[in-house]
């Protein structure tokens, strides 16, 4: 087993790395930037190392200073957690040349599906279906004639895109070009990559996910499915597991070919294939290859702790379940809590002047925030995650219903409100799985105008 890991990340993610690698008898080192002192974890960790100032590209984005810390405190291997280097196959190749264990896919993977062009192209040779559309770069010059193929309306994305930013919708021929041509502006200045591509944009498709962990030597197992349809600006904002109301021949097959996809490229540690779900139909948009915000839902109706699955298997003790063993025990939902504006959606950091966690049967709160921490300014909003386990989907929202309303979080704004007055209040989404067009267009009508336009705000 590892004996020592460096945690690059901060917030939840940190706090939830560190109580894996405490039960598994691990030592850790966590990592903070000169705005980030209250941390959580940090009073849990074996070591603390400040990496730099506030600003992520100087601390949390920080290559150098954080290889440095991992070999000052000589350490086995670095858990990337999710978002910041998490997807960074230059980090990853960093990690592995030091010497050091990098927890997640090999660097070709984390490559290979990072460039979303050429992870539909993987995904059409193992035999995942793609969202019909051009399935190669656009630019101006041949943005029509892809056009004419696909049909309107259609979707613009950039090839290294992640967070929902910069997609954009066109429904006329007459305003391909410039899109085309903002789409390319955004995604030069989000990722630093101005390739884009186009793909059919689908009027009503869910969005339904399957958690994979493969062994990196060509075993591999699903851990069934999610549903993470409603969505604000193309960003997840609660998710459930399983995806309800799949034909079960369908989820069978699209399991089995995520399954199958693993294998066949030796897919190391956890992954998460993304669909969209329409009329029977499941259509691969994205591969990611790290833990997900939402792996919650899963660990809670498979019993499986993804963490230390991952952990296991980049220790190179392997995969110890088998397909066999992994059942889906009842539906488990998941809100994401922000510190934001209910109603304008912008960030609201502060002090959390007074908190009580929400408890009882079925219900995990992972969450780094206490009574008088202080949410710096310069990070995702993300505070929290609450979720509700139960013997079906309305018992699950029976119990995420009560422990939000026993959820106290004071001295900022937070998205508690939407949760639970408008999201869990709804009639059709406590009878259905709705599509991913549903919170914005009937929740959130009037509330959020403009979301479709602009999405590089996000
Ligand atoms: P990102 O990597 O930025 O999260 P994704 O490709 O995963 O981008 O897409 C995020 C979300 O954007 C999807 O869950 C879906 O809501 C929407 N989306 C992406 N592609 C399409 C499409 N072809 N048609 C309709 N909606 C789409």
């Amino acid at each position: 087993m590892l004996h020592k890991i460096l945690i690059a990340n901060r917030g939840e993610i940190a706090l939830r790395i560190t109580r894996a690698c405490k039960s598994l008898g691990i030592k850790t080192v966590g990592v903070y930037s000169t705005a980030d002192t209250g941390l959580m974890h940090l009073r849990f960790v074996d070591e603390a190392i400040c990496i730099g100032p506030g600003a992520s590209s100087d601390s949390y984005l920080n290559i150098p200073a954080l290889l440095t810390a991992a070999q000052l405190a000589s350490v086995d291997a670095v858990h990337p957690g999710y978002g910041f280097l998490s997807e960074n196959a230059e980090f990853a190749e960093a990690v592995e040349n030091a010497g050091m264990i990098f927890i997640g896919p090999r660097p070709e993977h984390i490559r290979l599906m990072g460039n979303k062009v050429s992870a539909i192209h993987a995904m059409q040779k193992s035999g995942v279906p793609t969202v019909p559309g051009s399935s190669r770069a656009v630019n101006p010059n041949n943005a029509l004639s892809e056009a004419k193929n696909i049909g309107f309306p259609l979707i613009v994305k950039a090839a290294a895109g992640g967070g929902g930013r910069g997609m954009r919708i066109v429904e006329r021929v007459d305003t391909l070009l410039e899109s085309v041509q903002a789409a390319q502006r955004d995604a030069e200045m989000w990722f630093g990559d101005d390739t884009v591509y186009m793909e059919r944009f689908l009027q009503h498709p869910r969005h339904v996910e399957v958690q994979v962990l493969g062994d990196g030597e060509g075993k591999a197992i699903h851990l069934f499915d999610r549903d993470c349809s409603l969505q604000r600006r193309h960003q997840k904002v609660l998710e459930e597991a399983p995806a309800p109301d799949l034909p079960e021949e369908a989820r069978k097959d699209i399991l089995n070919a995520c399954v199958r996809a693993c294998e066949q490229m030796q897919y190391r540690g956890a992954g998460t294939f993304e669909f969209l779900f329409e009329d029977d139909q499941f259509y691969f948009i994205e591969m990611n290859t790290r833990v997900q915000v939402e792996h919650p839902v899963t660990e809670m109706i498979t019993g499986v702790d993804i963490i230390e699955q991952q952990i296991r298997i980049a220790a190179g003790l392997g995969l110890n379940l088998s397909q066999e063993d992994i059942h889906v025990k009842g539906h488990a939902i998941e809100c994401r809590i922000n510190a934001e504006d209910p109603l304008t959606f912008m960030p609201s950091p502060g002090t959390i002047t007074r908190y009580h966690a929400a408890g009882g049967k079925g219900i995990r709160m992972d969450s780094h925030i206490y009574n008088g921490y202080a949410i710096p300014p310069y990070y995702d909003s993300m505070i929290g995650k609450l979720i509700a386990h139960g013997h079906d989907r309305a018992d699950a929202l029976a119990r995420l219903r009560q422990a939000l309303d026993e959820t106290v979080i004071e001295g900022v704004k937070t998205n508690l409100s939407l949760h639970r007055t408008v999201i869990l209040a709804d009639a059709e989404f406590n009878q259905q799985a709705m599509d991913i067009h549903y919170l914005e267009k009937n929740l959130l009508r009037g509330l959020d105008s403009g979301t479709q336009e602009d999405s590089t705000a996000a």
